[in-house]
């Protein structure tokens, strides 16, 4: 019987979800996977994303880790794609690769300012509230006053973040230096801004509620926006979503306010301008430019500018993908060309401005890199089905391997002195984690060094 030695790069749930719906498939071959990712830990960005005080989502990795553990799947972490692993080494010793490598890196924001000292970027602060091992360990939580720019849940995640009262945050599995951090923060009043109106908002419901229900934090929302057009009440009339997300916002607007030590204030129909400088190449103000809905159903500027001290912007404008070597990479949105996960690429005899058009056979793609930062985890499994169908469909067009054994990738990763932590590993580094935690009182504590972090996988 046929078998497919798959590779799969990035044991986020997109990796993991495809390698889950492979070995279910109806087929007429073998399979033998293997799961590559440059961290030591699995499940991308459900552990290095996803807010720790949302243990619910944070759940899903109780799902994840049933699959890893099922015992069909071979699991290589700290093996970073391009630097220990090519991809003419997996062309050696593969039939396939699916790449799963997600999207880490924050979109631009191209106003002035943008760069300043005190302006970060949300995917950059996400980090390190979530104890991501190649972040710097220290924060600068120096601002009273800040700036969030975006109206999506990462914007929400990361206002939550900064405006809630470290201590409500112990219970969760946040690392000890986010707390020492963000108890020691001055924060007083967060300033979230959005280009559209209340009900164009990218939050979902959920999210949204729960920031109106944090301990000693006013919800401050300005009355000028909520003047809506036919557009806006038709939409809160036929979106149960907006419906949901309107009641919640008008609940806040007639609440008490005053009383709270922490304020977070939301601002719609506020498009970014400027950063602005305090003279030092400091974050000294924001400023943006009051918007209307035109009649394509978007804004447009008014004219009308506005600022407002602050000493920190976060922008939490989309995330981006990152190019890997050897793949074809799309630099406008960030994500590598496919057709339904079967990877294209540029047609050669067009040269560098050419198509892409071109099936790379045996290379797939799958999760936020192939289909764009956008969407929830259970959206990488649909996503999966269809990438792991055309895997499937396409069996006489897949690699030919010269070294297809299952030792030969081990010897390799061995001969170059890749420590490499295998799925043991985790399960070492896992059990660590949860008895640092209990010895605390608390649900984990996540290992944030890197090396203590493949020691300890390691057993070393
Ligand atoms: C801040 C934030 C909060 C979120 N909160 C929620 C939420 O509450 N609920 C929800 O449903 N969704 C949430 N999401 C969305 C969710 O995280 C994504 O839908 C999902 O993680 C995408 O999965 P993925 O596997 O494609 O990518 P990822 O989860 O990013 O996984 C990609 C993996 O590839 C690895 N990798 C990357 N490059 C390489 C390389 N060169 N070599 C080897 N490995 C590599 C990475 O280490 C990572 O483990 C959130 C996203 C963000 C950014």
């Amino acid at each position: 019987m046929t078998k497919l030695r798959l590779a799969i790069v990035g044991a986020g749930p997109a990796g993991i979800y495809a390698a889950d719906i492979l070995l279910k498939a109806e087929r007429n071959f073998e399979v033998s996977i293997d799961l590559f990712d440059h961290l030591p830990a699995p499940y991308g960005l459900v552990r290095y994303g996803v807010a720790p005080d949302h243990p619910r989502i944070k759940g899903i990795i109780t799902a994840l880790r049933g699959v890893l553990d099922s015992g069909d799947i071979r699991v290589f972490g700290n093996v970073r794609f391009g630097v220990d692993i090519t991809l003419d080494d997996l062309k050696k010793h593969y039939n396939a690769v699916i790449f799963a490598t997600g999207a880490v890196q924050d979109a631009d924001l191209n106003i002035p300012g943008a760069s300043l000292d005190g302006s970060y970027g949300a995917a950059d602060f996400v980090s390190w509230f979530d104890g991501h091992p190649d972040v710097p360990r220290t924060w600068p939580l120096e601002a009273r006053e800040i700036a969030v720019i975006g109206n999506g849940n990462v914007a929400l995640d990361v206002s939550r973040m900064l405006i809630k009262h470290a201590e409500d945050l112990l219970p969760t599995e946040i690392p000890g230096n986010v707390y020492d951090g963000l108890a020691a923060s001055p924060v007083t009043d967060v300033h979230v801004f959005g280009r559209r109106g209340p009900t164009s908002v990218k939050f979902t419901p959920l999210e949204l509620r729960e920031i109106g229900e944090l301990n000693d934090v006013d919800m401050i929302v300005y009355d000028e926006d909520f003047d809506y057009d036919e557009a806006a009440k038709d939409a809160v009339a036929s979106n149960k979503q907006v419906f949901v997300i309107d009641k919640t916002l008008n609940a806040w607007r007639a609440r008490e306010t005053g009383t709270a030590s922490r304020r977070l204030h939301l601002h719609f129909f506020a498009k970014p301008v400027e950063v602005v400088d305090d003279g030092t190449g400091r974050v000294a103000a924001f400023r943006w430019e009051r918007t209307i809905t035109d009649a394509a159903g978007g804004v447009v500027g008014t004219g009308e500018i506005r600022e407002i001290p602050v000493q920190a912007v976060y922008r939490a404008v989309g995330y981006f993908g990152s190019e890997l070597a050897d793949v074809p990479f799309d630099k406008k949105r960030g994500v590598i060309p496919n057709r339904e996960g079967q990877v294209l690429r540029r047609d050669p005899s067009a040269g560098t401005g050419g198509l892409f058009n071109q099936q790379m056979y045996g290379v797939y793609a799958t999760g936020w890199i192939k289909r764009g930062p956008v969407g929830l985890i259970g959206h990488t499994k649909s996503d999966a089905m269809e990438t792991i169908k055309h895997l499937i469909n396409d069996l006489g067009n897949w690699w030919r391997p010269e070294s297809p054994s299952e030792e030969s990738i081990v010897a390799l990763l061995s001969d170059r002195g890749v420590r490499y932590t295998g799925l043991d590993g985790w399960h070492n580094l896992d059990q660590h984690e949860l008895a640092l935690g209990e010895a605390a009182g608390r649900i984990r504590i996540k290992v944030v060094d890197r090396d203590e972090m493949v020691a300890v996988s390691r057993a070393e």
